[in-house]
């Protein structure tokens, strides 16, 4: 830069003193030096406008220039070549992303603030139906279906939901919304149509399944009662822990198949749960604990303890099947000696349903697990043979009907504790209670 100013005064310098000699030696002193500045600035005026006109894009180069205006121009073509470098480097990145984008399988589209379509990829333009033309227009307004209407006005971001493809009835959307920017949401939609197949298919062949087998063994179980009843069965000693045994086995085959169906049943059955009315939790529970009572095995005392007189919003049959479940494992966990407390008590956040025993716990690692059909923890057959490992799956799906969740707290030797968790918005006033809408 130094080098820059020193050469341009050299310049100015060397020429206003040719300027002094041509004007002294001609007589003209005055003349020549003001010729010399009016043609010194002239010179910065002309540079000036190349400038000018290159950076307005009217000149595509810059000029050489001399003096102070040659180390300019160099800095400035220096600058501009980086600028082109970065430039190229930019859009190759893009052209990539958009490459990658437009392979996605799974369609992509960017939304504006107001939710309407800035871009979107092949993938979303054959699921979802857009055209080039939709840009600009509002997401609502190409995807009209009631559940992603009240997904996006509730913002339920982070869930995925289900749907039908807007432009074709068979294919099967799993749709996300994430917004990534204050006001930018970027929403992914997968095809989930074969594996929604799959998984019906599934669920129809257990239906199934338990359905055609209920008849065969509830023919078995007639003949094995004759059996038992008959004086025959009776005089031998060696048929009867046989005819016992076997008695056992089919009773806890009738216990899987009745489960299987159940849950198939839940499973089957629309996401929300068919009858919600509000439901007397006194009035259930203390059901479930006479019911058990009276089935006069000796088991370890059930306290009820009912902090909340308020009821609970939903289906009474499935929450009776999902506490029944509870305090059903807790009777058969738990020593005649030990004891189990059934809790229900409300706050602002909701209603919690609680079943606390005193039996041998469960170790910390399967509980993550307890849920998963037929996961059984090593050694429960031996405090309850006729389980099937179903009772809390079925406890978790109906509390997913209801919103809600199960959380287990267990202490080796010390008991476990079953919590249901309702929100808020199931808990209401026994007098003010009202059907759900
Ligand atoms: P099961 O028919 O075997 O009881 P569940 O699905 O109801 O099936 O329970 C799964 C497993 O969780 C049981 O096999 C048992 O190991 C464990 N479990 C459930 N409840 C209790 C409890 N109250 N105390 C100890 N273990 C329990």
């Amino acid at each position: 830069m130094l080098r820059a100013l020193r050469s341009e005064l050299s310049l100015f310098a060397f020429g206003l003193a040719a300027a002094l000699t041509i004007g002294w030696s001609q007589g003209y002193l005055k003349l020549a030096v003001a010729v010399y500045i009016l043609g010194y600035l002239i010179r910065h005026l002309y540079y000036c406008w190349c400038f000018l006109a290159w950076s307005h894009g009217q000149k595509n180069e810059l000029p050489e220039g001399n003096g102070l205006w040659t180390e300019i121009f160099h800095q400035l073509r220096l600058r501009q070549r980086r600028y082109r470098r970065r430039k190229r480097q930019l859009a190759k990145i893009l052209k990539r992303f958009r490459q990658a984008t437009e392979a996605l399988p799974d369609a992509a589209v960017v939304l504006g603030d107001g939710l309407e379509i800035e871009w979107f990829n092949k993938a979303a333009a054959h699921l979802l139906g857009f055209y080039p033309k939709d840009k600009g227009l509002r997401i609502t307004s190409l995807i009209r279906h009631p559940d992603f209407v009240n997904y996006l006005e509730h913002a339920k971001f982070g869930q995925t939901i289900t749907i039908q493809a807007p432009s074709r009835e068979d294919i099967q959307l799993e749709v996300r919304v994430v917004p990534y920017l204050p006001d930018h949401y970027l929403l992914l939609a997968q095809d989930v149509t074969q594996i929604r197949m799959l998984e019906r298919q599934r669920r129809d062949f257990v239906a199934h399944a338990s359905h055609e087998l209920r008849t065969p063994i509830t023919v078995i179980k007639g003949y094995l009662e004759t059996l038992m009843d008959s004086e025959e069965a009776s005089l031998s000693p060696t048929f009867r822990p046989v005819l016992k045994r076997m008695d056992d086995q089919l009773k806890r085959l009738q216990y899987l198949i009745d489960d299987l169906l159940y849950l198939s049943r839940l499973e089957t059955s629309q996401n929300k749960p068919s009858a919600m009315q509000p439901v007397d939790m006194e009035q259930l529970l203390a059901d479930i604990i006479d019911e058990l009572d009276q089935l006069k095995e000796p088991h370890a005392p059930i306290r009820l303890q009912l902090e909340s007189q308020k009821h609970l919003l939903g289906n009474e049959q499935e929450l009776r099947s999902a506490f029944t479940n509870l305090i059903v494992n807790a009777v058969k966990y738990t020593p005649a000696t030990g004891a189990i407390t059934v809790r229900w008590h409300t706050s602002r956040q909701g209603g919690y349903l609680e079943v606390a025993d005193t039996g041998p716990g469960i170790p910390a690692e399967h509980l993550p697990r307890l849920t998963e059909r037929f996961y059984r923890v090593p050694g429960a057959e031996l405090l309850n043979p006729t389980g099937t490992g179903l009772g809390l799956a079925i406890v978790k799906h109906v509390l997913n009907r209801h919103q809600g969740r199960l959380e287990v707290t267990s202490q080796i030797g010390q008991g476990s504790t079953f919590r249901c968790c309702f929100p808020a918005e199931r808990v209401v006033q026994p007098k003010t209670a009202a059907a759900a809408p």
